[in-house]
């Protein structure tokens, strides 16, 4: 038998974190390719940027055909965030204040991220973006040894506060309540 689990956040009832959640108003719009391993990861960190974030929409899968929308965002204001050997830093991307951004995540592991981007060749008709300043790891449950194993929810937090100022509190506030859920139970 399965737990009963929250209708609104998905986590289980002991661990709900809907008290925690609030939104954020941004312009980004996030795009995130999930690894299908991800989806049922009990800490994913995606699911719980989607609830504070209307602008962020996951779509799951491998191969091309998953992400089609994805793939047809107009070039000019579409970035994948990757810390390839090309890669922008965000902190230092030319953009015009009204300019509304698209951000492209891989959700996953390293390796699941890299073999995500093997497989979606498309992806290299993006301009890529990294950090030159990296947030320091909020996120203790998954130790995160590389500085680009950042948590998805960290990454999405980082860049949002980078290219609009914007205040993603609410991001760290869900997340904490979250590690805070997984350490008492
Ligand atoms: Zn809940």
């Amino acid at each position: 038998m399965s737990r009963p689990t929250c209708n609104h956040c998905h986590y289980p009832i002991k661990t709900c974190v809907c008290e925690a959640v609030s939104k954020i108003s941004c312009q980004t719009k996030v795009y995130v390719m999930q690894h299908p391993s991800e989806v049922k990861e009990a800490k994913n960190t995606v699911r719980l940027a989607q609830l504070c974030l209307p602008n962020l929409e996951v779509y799951i899968g491998e191969e091309p055909e998953s992400f089609k929308l994805i793939k047809n965002l107009p070039k000019e204001n579409t970035f994948l965030l990757y810390p390839d050997e090309n890669a922008a830093e965000i902190e230092n991307l030319n953009k015009k204040s009204e300019q509304k951004i698209n951000l492209i995540i891989l959700d996953g592991t390293w390796k699941k991220a890299y073999k995500l981007k093997m497989k979606n060749p498309w992806l290299s008709s993006f301009k890529t973006l990294t950090f030159a300043n990296l947030p320091e790891n909020q996120y203790i449950i998954r130790k995160a040894k590389r500085p680009d194993s950042l948590s998805s929810l960290e990454a999405i937090a980082y860049s949002i506060e980078v290219l609009e100022n914007a205040n993603t509190q609410p991001l760290y506030n869900v997340l904490n309540k979250m590690m805070g859920s997984f350490i008492k139970h």
